[in-house]
């Protein structure tokens, strides 16, 4: 059998910073497990743009379709502010997700008990915590039809419409029940039932995929309202979290931040899956290209890495690997390294990006 691909775009900013040092921890596995990936290398955003004249070349984009996974830095920075809307660097990541069609995104809340003290709540509610949100990317609100400013009588309206078919709310139920059998196997979707049909219509179309092939999953359904407060109130209570495109907008970033550092947070974008069984999929830290810190060794290497596990995870079914790494990466923040943005007491000394990498290297030696 060949090797499954893996399709790099460093990006922008400290996108290319950062995956330097998963490109590590790629070539470790090869090394030291035997476990080698087909992995090529490409453009994306500002980077594509400077040499193409787009945010993201056709053929770059036909690499993409093709590819087993693909791994994501990050896009954008001041250079590319003034350009037109159509070339600018976050149309490139706009059109993977969507010629992809990556319909699920998944963004896990993981508290490393090393971090704790970083979370804006207390630490014994967030100590272990390991949550999963399930956002459906491609429709709902954000895309609905009609949508628009329009004139009405002698003022203005602006209008944006809630849409979800069935089958779309199908296929992101499925996602997330496929995932929970993975972990905790509890499923939470949430929704606005009370005042939205589109939410009457989400919570029948979850119940009747789980009740028809899920009913081995503990599914409830909870009011998004509701949702944001229970995860600031009591957010161990949740394994995946299921919900669509708006919420998961904003109580991804919620969730996110009961961890701490943005420079910690991973994402995957799943899509249908491909004949080999495999699903399209996206792998991309939460963070941007920081401008402000490009160049200058400060960028925690963290979220790009796991994203990787999350690769390993989803993409290629080696959910014990993913845990070694996760491992690593917990064992090296509990012996104290820290990148300059986990730094909380005055006095500590941060370590670089590349000793970062350096590190997670050396954890990852010690779990053989
Ligand atoms: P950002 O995430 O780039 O940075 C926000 C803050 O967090 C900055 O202070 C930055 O230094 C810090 N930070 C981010 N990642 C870090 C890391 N790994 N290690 C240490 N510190 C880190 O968001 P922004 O400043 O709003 O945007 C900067 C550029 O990135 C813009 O051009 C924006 O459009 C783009 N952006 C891209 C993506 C993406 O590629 N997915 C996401 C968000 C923003």
């Amino acid at each position: 059998m060949s090797n499954p691909s893996l399709l790099i775009l460093p990006g922008d900013g400290i996108g290319p910073e950062v995956m330097t040092e998963v490109v590590k921890i790629i070539d470790w596995f090869g090394a030291k497990r035997g476990i080698t990936f087909d992995v090529s290398t490409d453009l994306v955003g500002g980077a594509a743009y400077d040499k193409h004249g787009v945010p993201l070349h056709d053929d770059t984009m036909a690499k993409a379709q093709e590819a087993d996974a693909v791994l994501l830095g990050a896009v954008g920075g001041p250079a590319y502010d003034n350009l037109d809307f159509s070339v600018k660097p976050e149309r490139g990541l706009l059109r993977l997700r969507k010629e992809m069609d990556l319909f699920a995104n998944l963004r896990p809340a993981q508290c490393f008990d090393a971090l704790a003290d970083f979370s804006s709540l207390k630490k014994d509610i967030v100590a272990g915590l390991d949550i999963m949100i399930v956002r459906e990317l491609t429709s709902g609100v954000y895309f609905g039809e009609p949508r628009g400013i329009f004139k009405e009588g002698n003022e203005r309206v602006g209008i944006n419409t809630q849409r979800y078919t069935e089958s779309e709310i199908d296929r992101i139920a499925r996602a997330a029940f496929e995932l929970a059998r993975k972990r905790g196997n509890k499923v939470c979707s949430m929704e606005k039932a009370n005042v939205m049909e589109s939410g009457i219509l989400w919570r029948e179309v979850v119940q009747k995929v789980h009740d028809e092939d899920y009913a081995d999953v503990e599914l409830s359904h909870m009011y998004a309202d509701n949702g944001a407060m229970q995860l600031v109130r009591a957010p161990k209570q949740f394994d995946v979290i299921v919900t669509d495109n708006l919420f998961g907008d904003i109580l991804s970033d919620c969730a996110a931040m009961l961890t701490g550092s943005l420079g910690m947070l991973p994402s995957a974008s799943l899509g249908a899956p491909m004949a080999n069984g495999r699903p399209k999929a996206m792998y991309e830290p939460v963070h941007g290209s920081a401008p402000d810190i490009t160049g200058q060794g400060k960028a925690n290497p963290i979220a790009c890495i796991l994203s990787f596990a999350m690769a390993l995870r989803y993409s290629f079914d080696m959910g014990d690997e993913a845990t070694r790494v996760e491992k690593a990466v917990e064992k090296v923040l509990a012996d104290g390294l820290r990148t300059a943005d986990l730094l909380g007491n005055e006095g500590e000394t941060p370590i670089s990006t590349t000793e970062m990498g350096d590190a997670i290297v050396i954890a990852l030696d010690a779990s053989l």
